[in-house]
C-alpha cells in the first residue's frame, strides 16, 4: 500500500520552498523557487502551479499517496481561505488562493498565515509539544507571532490574531511599517538589533562611526556581543527587555504555558534571555510570569513547511472523523 503524505509549502516574499512530508513529520524531498512577485500575478501564478504540480508528481513517482497540500502564506488569510492583504505579495491581495489551488490541483488545500503555520509546526513536532497553550514569536527581519490555544491555532475573528510584533512598547517610538509607532518589531527584530547597536555606538566617543559601518546584520551584532563588545551586548539587552515587556503583558492577559522564540535572532537566545527574564519577573504577576516558560524553537527553517503540512493533514483527519 502507498504511504500517505502531504505537501507543505512555505511561501515567502523572496523564496518559496516546498516539501513532501510523511506521517512522521520528516521531509522526504524539497524543492524551491524564486517568488519573484515583481514579474506580476500571471507570471507568479503560472510558475507557482508548475512548482506545486512538480512536488505532487515527484511524490507520486516515489510511491507516496499525496493526500493534500498546505500552504503558509505571508499575509492575512480570510476564513474562506482567500488572501485579504499581504505586505510583501501585494498582487495577491483579494486572490481566492485556496479555491483556485484546489481547482487547479484537484487536491484538498488549506492556506494559513505563515506565522500560524510555524506555531503549529512547533506545537506538534517542535519546542511546543509539552505545552497546551503558547505564543510563538519569530524574530527575523520583522517580528512574527502566532498563538496556540488548547493545542489549536487561535487566529481570531478575522484570521488576524497573533501580531505580537505590532504591540507598542514605546508610544512615541520608532516609526513602524504598519503605520504605527514604537511597535515591538522596531526594537526586537534583526534589523532593529543593528539599529540599536549603531545608536549605542554613536554614544561611545572612542568608537565613533567606523566600527558601526562594518556591522550590517543581526548575526554580526551577535558575533560582536559574544566577543564582549559593550554596544552589541547592549543591543541584545535592549531587545530582550522589550520582548520581556510584551511577554509579561501576554502572560498577565492569557496565563499561557510558554513562549517559544524562533527566527534568525533566536540563534542567540542566550544573549536575549537575561534581560528578557528580568523584565518579565519585574512586570508579570508571580503566578503568570513563573508559569510562562520561555524556550527556543527547535524546527529552524523547516517549521513553516512542517506547519503547512500539518494544517492540511489535520483538516483531512477532521473531515474523516466528521464522516464517521
Ligand atoms: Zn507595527
Amino acid at each position: 500500500m502507498k504511504q500517505p503524505a502531504v505537501i507543505g509549502i512555505d511561501l515567502g516574499g523572496t523564496n518559496c520552498r516546498g516539501a513532501l512530508v510523511g506521517e512522521d513529520g520528516k521531509l522526504r524531498f524539497q524543492r524551491g523557487m524564486d517568488t519573484a512577485i515583481d514579474e506580476g500575478l500571471d507570471s507568479f501564478w503560472a510558475r507557482f502551479l508548475i512548482f506545486c504540480r512538480a512536488l505532487v508528481s515527484q511524490g507520486e513517482q516515489q510511491g507516496y499517496s499525496v493526500d493534500g497540500l498546505g500552504l503558509g502564506f505571508p499575509g492575512l488569510v480570510a476564513k474562506d481561505g482567500s488572501v485579504r492583504v499581504s505586505p510583501n505579495l501585494g498582487p495577491l491581495n483579494d486572490f481566492a488562493l485556496t479555491d483556485r489551488l484546489t481547482r487547479e490541483l484537484q487536491l484538498p488545500v488549506k492556506v494559513v498565515n505563515d506565522a500560524n503555520a510555524i506555531a503549529l509546526g512547533e506545537a506538534r513536532w517542535g519546542a511546543g509539544q509539552a505545552f497546551d497553550s503558547f505564543v510563538m514569536v519569530t524574530l527575523g527581519t520583522g517580528v512574527g507571532g502566532g498563538m496556540i490555544f488548547n493545542r489549536q491555532i487561535w487566529d481570531g475573528a478575522d484570521g488576524a490574531a497573533g501580531e505580537v510584533g505590532h504591540i507598542a512598547v514605546e508610544p512615541a517610538g520608532r516609526v513602524c511599517g504598519c503605520g504605527s509607532h514604537g511597535c515591538l518589531e522596531q526594537y526586537a527584530s534583526g534589523s532593529a538589533l543593528v539599529r540599536t547597536y549603531r545608536e549605542l555606538l554613536k554614544n561611545t566617543v572612542e568608537n565613533g562611526d567606523k566600527a558601526s559601518i562594518q556591522i550590517r546584520s543581526a548575526e554580526e551584532v551577535a558575533a560582536a556581543a559574544l566577543s564582549g563588545d559593550p554596544a552589541a551586548l547592549g543591543a541584545f539587552e535592549s531587545a530582550g527587555c522589550y520582548l520581556g515587556q510584551v511577554l509579561a503583558g501576554i502572560a498577565n492577559l492569557l496565563n499561557l504555558d510558554a513562549a517559544v522564540i524562533g527566527g534568525g535572532v533566536s540563534a542567540n537566545f542566550d544573549l536575549l534571555m537575561p534581560s528578557l527574564r528580568a523584565e518579565m519577573d519585574k512586570r508579570a504577576f508571580a503566578v503568570t510570569g513563573r508559569r510562562m516558560k520561555v524556550v527556543p524553537a527547535v524546527l529552524g527553517d523547516s517549521a513553516g513547511i512542517l506547519g503547512a503540512a500539518l494544517v492540511v493533514r489535520e483538516m483531512l483527519q477532521k473531515a474523516q472523523l466528521d464522516k464517521l
